[in-house]
């Protein structure tokens, strides 16, 4: 167990005379660990994720209730409490992290993220450049980050964070602006660094195919509660219908293959390579 939400609540600023200002999130209880999980955050524009998720490595600090990493309490009442580790733990990418781009080389852009937090000079190049190769980006480590593509830019972004190692990712619509290509990249990416490197993940998407393809579990939000926390395949048989989320493409393509071909294959297909495989094998049944 690695985080733990305990009865959070937040409230962006206090209410108002004759004005209530409604929680952001409120009464939340979560557990995530700090391996091998692949959680996404979905729910409607203004539910709550991204007030949630900056509340897992103390970008804000509960109104009400707290947070726990490890023996850490993110709380306003802990005055002991050092934010640094837990960010070293914890990496966060923003929404659109090029934004926060500001350095004359890419190189140097990278570094900065292990320098920060305190890796030496050299240490901190080796990491970067070890980073940059396994993105692809080793061969633009000299240009300037403004003066190279957007998908290549959130690379760089994405490096600066991972080259400092933290065990959990935090990811604020990571694939959001990219083309479908460079968003698959990515995507793998992260995939293979959570499951090879035994980390976790919980990102914020709007794009249920996402969903689908790399998550482990789900969570729903709704009018800043949790209303859905479970398995992907349970989720997508009815109850994605009360959150108006719409069904992945792939499962779409099972249904309608299942309707017309009168077959039962499993929603446990979550690619069309999956899908194709167990129809080659004649393998339909749960
Ligand atoms: P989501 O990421 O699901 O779109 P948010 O966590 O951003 O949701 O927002 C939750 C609620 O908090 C919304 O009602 C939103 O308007 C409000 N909110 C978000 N950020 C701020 C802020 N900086 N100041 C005031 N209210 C905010
Ligand atoms: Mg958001």
């Amino acid at each position: 167990m690695a985080i733990r939400f305990n009865e959070v609540s937040y409230f962006y600023e206090k209410s108002k005379k004759n004005a209530i200002v409604p929680a952001a999130i409120s009464g939340i209880n979560l557990e995530i660990a700090d391996q091998n999980e692949f959680v996404t955050i979905v729910g409607h524009t203004g539910s709550g994720k991204s007030t949630l998720l900056q509340h897992i490595n103390g970008l804000i600090l509960p109104t009400k209730g707290e947070v726990m990493i490890n023996d850490v309490i993110l709380s306003k009442k802990n005055k002991k409490l050092k934010l640094k580790p837990v960010r070293k733990q914890i990496g966060f990418v923003f929404q659109f992290p090029e934004y926060q781009l500001f350095e004359d080389t890419v190189l140097k852009d990278i570094v900065y993220g292990p320098k920060n937090f305190g890796y030496d000079d050299e240490e901190a190049i080796r990491r970067a450049k070890k980073i940059a190769k396994q993105l692809n980006i080793e061969n633009i480590l000299d240009k300037s980050p403004f003066n190279i593509s957007g998908g290549q830019m959130r690379k760089v972004a994405i490096a600066g964070i991972l080259a400092y190692d933290p065990q959990i990712l935090l990811l604020d619509e990571p694939t959001r602006g990219l083309d479908p290509l460079g968003a698959k990249e990515i995507m793998n990416f992260f995939k293979k660094l959570q499951t090879e490197s035994s980390k976790s993940i919980v990102m914020i998407t709007h794009d249920m195919d996402l969903v689908y393809e790399y998550s482990t579990r789900v969570i729903v939000m709704q009018n800043g509660s949790i209303a859905y926390d479970g398995s992907k395949e349970e989720l997508f048989k009815e109850e994605y219908k009360k959150y108006s989320l719409t069904k992945p493409t792939i499962l779409k393509t099972i249904d309608y293959i299942n309707e017309k071909t009168n077959r039962n294959i499993s929603y446990k297909n979550y690619t069309i390579d999956d899908l194709l495989k167990s129809l080659e094998d004649g393998d339909f049944n749960e």
